[in-house]
């Protein structure tokens, strides 16, 4: 792992190609805030030349591991990787993040506790959390988890099976997208599995340097999504589906292959002819990529093909802003988080979109923070709404 981490390191040829498109250089232009910065103190640490300080692991953990600059890289420094690397060595000296850390381990170990904990507090934690600054919007939680137990969904013709990874923020947060997806995939005449045993991606434990956390969780959730027999493994969120597909390969040497984003799945494998019937009082949408479907899986043309398909008229734009959630960095970088995400949101409110759609819940959580006027919706609602005959 160390070898590795120098050898990285030492693929930088300083080009600075990796600025081009970086969120938090483009927010504050010094060296540091860009990857080639960040690589460069973490050679300056692996080599000893400079310590563990305040400064340093800001500089690394401000990184929103969005993924935007590794196409850019020419000898293909695996950036993400390095990152994570450098917040594993650093995690201890770390204090700012200390209290992050505790709760992130106590949420991932304890879903359903932490729930109940939550949800008996809730009504004085969170205002009081809002108002010390500590989170940006109130969450609302439902009256319980979408995933209790393992549940199978079955249908009198089976076409196929699909299992859905629920991933923590559809089962803490947005149950009802994790229920729309399962109907959507009923009509179509899929079995649906929700096996039990799922544990949190591990993705926010590694983003905060807890790697062998991480590891445990991926281990889990390995042994029981590749044993199952079905067609695809779906997630309503592209950071639970890269870390399947591609950070587990890198984490523990195995993935879980067919692992897919909704939008691939259905233009890839069910056709799109399902999805004829106009959308409820919607004509003019935008599309938001979240980072981690656009860099981290390259997927950009099924959603936008799907939104087209159905009838809507899809309105340009730049297609190139991170929203600023990039999990626990909002918490963390609550400036840096709320400047990317009014850049986003003055962006989108000069156009006659009625409604933002987008296929992250983190992204939705972050742009219906200030997107008043504009409704935020997951890809799932927009397909299931398509599936309904209107008058
Ligand atoms: S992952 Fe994103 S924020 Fe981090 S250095 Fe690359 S482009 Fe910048
Ligand atoms: S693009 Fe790659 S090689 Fe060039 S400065 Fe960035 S990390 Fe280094």
């Amino acid at each position: 792992m160390e070898s590795l981490f120098v050898n990285e390191l030492s693929k930088c040829v300083r080009c600075a190609g990796c600025k081009a498109n970086c969120p938090t250089y483009d927010e504050d232009s010094t060296e540091s805030m860009g990857a080639r910065g960040r690589i460069a103190l973490l050679g300056a640490f692996s080599s000893g030349k400079i310590k563990p300080s305040a400064i340093l692991n800001d500089t690394i953990f401000s990184c929103t591991l969005c993924g935007a600059c590794a196409g850019l890289c020419p000898p293909g420094v695996d950036i993400k990787e390095v990152i994570y690397h450098g917040r594993r060595l650093l995690k201890k000296t770390d204090k700012k993040r200390k209290y992050l850390r505790f709760f992130t381990n106590f949420y991932t170990k304890r879903p359903q506790l932490s729930f109940k904990l939550l949800s008996l507090t809730q009504h004085f934690l969170f205002p009081y959390l809002h108002k010390k600054g500590i989170l940006s919007f109130r969450p609302e939680l439902p009256e319980r988890l979408f995933k209790d137990d393992h549940h199978v969904y079955t249908v009198s013709k089976k076409k196929g099976r699909i299992a859905i990874f629920t991933g923590c923020a559809v089962n803490f947060l947005f149950p009802h997208l994790g229920e729309t997806l399962i109907s959507v995939l009923h009509r179509l005449g899929y079995e649906v599995i929700l096996p039990v045993g799922e544990v949190c991606c591990g993705i926010p434990l590694r983003s905060l340097g807890l790697e062998e956390e991480a590891r445990e969780l991926a281990k889990k959730n390995c042994g029981i999504f590749s044993k199952l027999n079905v067609e695809a493994v779906l997630s309503l969120c592209p950071t639970c589906t890269l870390a399947m597909k591609i950070d587990y390969p890198k984490l523990i040497g195995e993935g879980i292959n067919n692992a897919m984003d909704i939008s691939e799945f259905f233009t890839e494998k069910t056709g799109l002819s399902f999805f004829t019937y106009p959308v409820s009082d919607l004509t003019k949408v935008i599309y938001h990529d979240p980072c981690h479907l656009k860099y981290g899986l390259g997927v950009t043309k099924e959603p936008r093909k799907i939104i087209e398909h159905i009838g809507l008229d899809l309105l340009k734009t730049t297609g190139e802003k991170c929203c600023g959630f990039a999990g626990t960095f909002c918490l963390s970088y609550r400036d840096l988080s709320k400047s990317l995400l009014m850049k986003c949101v003055k962006e989108y409110s000069e156009t006659a979109a009625e409604a933002v759609v987008t296929s992250c819940p983190g992204c939705m959580i972050q742009l219906s923070k200030e997107s008043s006027d504009k409704p935020v919706l997951h890809l799932i609602e927009v397909i299931e709404d398509a599936m309904i005959p209107k008058n």
